[in-house]
């Protein structure tokens, strides 16, 4: 086990092993797999004979899924190899031999690529501006390019879900766009199948599990990056929300996952000509949650029954 210099630490060592033993570690270790699990069954992420390479950055993500995915491979009844692949920007200090020594004591195979993106981002980006963009675009070109050399059928990224939302606020808020980070995708040029088998689980469980098992941590901010102020005021929105209706990023994540096109304004995505379908709309939350003087999306309007019967509200669109 090793710290963020790469040497043992004994009081963290001694909290390991405690934590290590204890009924919440296996509780921790069994959601984390499980969800880990969920996702790629759900997405279709893993097939048999699949090459997968595991981006690892050394952050407590990527530790994390490198340890699902391996335990995946263990017990998943298909066949697929994993490939760990870390990628040197040469940013001043950056501890280069923590990753070799971590996957060698674990027997996978690896490579370190050497690209000084770091130099190329100072050059390019103006003192005082985030960098953080230009130097993704250059790290995700690299890693796309090393997965075609090594013949990696999927690219994974440690992605989590909590990041899937700030992605999709951020997209709303700033972009004007309703998207995030989808658990599978193909690259642009259609090369790369990129996966994110974290999707389902959430960061302060990935924190939790990479601290019990003292991953040996490489901190993210070597390269004197200011941290992307956006993104963390979203996070912390969204945990102030949860703060006070627990339960919150819950159901923003679910409703990721049950998207009605008919009921949104996107004429790409759903014909507005033709009659919609009503089934449903009864369910729809939206309509019992209206303030008394608001109207509500769906017309009642009565709708007679058989001659000498009263008559019932109906929903119709
Ligand atoms: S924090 Fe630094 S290394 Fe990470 S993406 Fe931003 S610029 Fe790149």
């Amino acid at each position: 086990m090793f710290t963020s210099e790469g040497v043992a630490d004994k009081s963290s060592l001694q909290f390991h092993e405690r934590f290590s033993m204890s009924v919440e570690f296996n509780k921790l270790r069994k959601r984390i797999r499980r969800l880990a699990g969920q996702a790629v069954v759900d997405y279709g992420m893993i097939e048999e004979g699949d090459l997968v390479m595991v981006c690892l950055s050394g952050g407590a993500d990527s530790y994390t899924m490198l340890d699902s995915l391996l335990y995946l491979r263990e017990v998943a009844p298909i066949n697929f190899d994993v490939v760990a692949v870390n990628l040197d920007q040469k940013q001043p200090g950056f501890p280069e031999d923590i990753l070799p020594a971590y996957l060698t004591q674990l027997n996978v195979p690896f490579r370190v690529i050497e690209e000084d993106t770091y130099s190329i981002v100072k050059e390019k980006v103006p003192e005082g501006k985030t960098t953080c963009a230009l130097c993704s675009r250059l790290r995700r070109g690299i890693l796309y390019r090393t997965a075609v050399e090594l013949g990696a059928t999927k690219v994974a990224l440690g992605h989590h879900r909590d990041d899937i939302l700030e992605t999709l606020l951020l997209n709303m808020f700033f972009g004007g766009k309703l998207k995030t980070m989808p658990p599978k995708l193909v690259s642009d040029d259609g090369r790369n199948v990129v996966i994110r088998p974290l999707a389902y689980c959430n960061e302060r469980d990935i924190k939790a599990y990479s601290a019990a098992m003292n991953f040996p941590i490489i901190p993210c901010n070597l390269c004197g990056s200011q941290p992307n102020l956006q993104r963390r005021a979203m996070k912390e929105m969204i945990q102030e929300w949860d703060r006070r209706f627990p339960g919150r990023s819950d159901n923003m994540f679910r409703a990721l996952t049950d998207v009605v096109p008919s009921h949104l304004l996107d004429r790409k995505l759903h014909d507005f000509n033709t009659p919609a379908k009503v089934s449903g709309e009864l369910d729809d939350v939206s309509n019992w949650l209206a303030a008394p003087n608001e109207p509500s999306e769906v017309v009642v309007a009565p709708i007679r029954l058989m001659p000498g019967t009263s008559t019932i509200g109906s929903s119709a669109s």
